[in-house]
């Protein structure tokens, strides 16, 4: 029963998310106008507004003018109803989920925002702190100096990547806003699971560049945000981290 009010709050926040995507990449307020087609502005009626479902029965068009909409604002409901569910299962009804919800709603923003501008912007990395540093307070499983450690490591890696990437290739290859990203992840993670963080993303970046290459969707020049990378190696570092890292130490006793 409780699962399913999950889910639907996870549907009407991630549909507000997609606002927040869509607007502050803009530099636009969230609150006001109401939503609208970005295309010809036709005000969006209350059942045009449910999350997936409006999707559905539109079948993704705009009811005034058929311009084509994104798959990418069902999708981003689907995932935060997913990823609420996920936090639920972990930590029930608490202060750490209310917190978590907090954070990796604001991770969803940063994730999407950077995949369509390549642009991870600064004040929703400040917010994003708050709930963590809550989050650490109330559940100790690490000690303080542990984040502090994960974010200062995490950040280095990326700035002294960067570095490397600007040598070699003579391009800025990793933005600040990835260092920044990077050492917000590493303070809720700590430095152990940090490190997992960026051996994930890694590994996930290389692999959807490698299919992108097979099918030829990628040009030379074409710059991959690594921000969404960072994210899925953050959630799930941040879950299963552990199970991750005892199995892999298990190989070297
Ligand atoms: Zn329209």
């Amino acid at each position: 029963m409780i699962i399913t009010l999950v889910i639907v709050l996870g549907l009407v926040i991630g549909s507000f998310l997609n606002v927040c995507i869509y607007r502050l990449q803009k530099n636009e307020s969230i609150s006001k106008p109401r939503s609208h087609c970005p295309n010809c502005k036709h005000q969006l009626k209350v059942w045009e507004n449910i999350p997936v479902i409006s999707y559905l029965l539109l079948r993704g068009k705009c009811s005034n003018c058929n311009i084509r909409i994104s798959l990418i604002y069902p999708l981003v409901e689907i995932l935060t109803a997913l990823v609420f569910s996920i936090i639920y299962y972990f930590f029930g009804i608490s202060i750490e989920t209310l917190l978590l919800i907090i954070f990796f709603s604001i991770i969803i923003i940063i994730t999407f925002i950077d995949i369509d501008v390549q642009l991870i912007p600064n004040n929703l990395l400040i917010i994003s702190i708050l709930p963590i540093i809550a989050f650490i307070l109330i559940n100790q499983s690490h000690s303080h100096l542990n984040h502090i450690n994960g974010a200062v490591l995490l950040a280095l890696l990326f700035l002294i990547i960067g570095y490397i990437g600007k040598l070699i290739y003579k391009v800025d290859s990793m933005g600040m806003g990835d260092v920044k990203y990077a050492g917000v992840i590493g303070l809720l993670l700590g430095w152990e699971k940090g490190i997992l963080a960026f051996v994930i993303a890694f590994f996930s970046a290389t692999a959807i560049i490698v299919i992108m290459s097979m099918y030829k969707k990628l040009s030379r020049k074409q710059r991959i945000p690594f921000g969404p990378f960072l994210s899925i190696g953050c959630f799930v570092a941040f879950f299963w981290g552990a199970d991750i890292l005892n199995w892999y130490l298990g190989f070297y006793r």
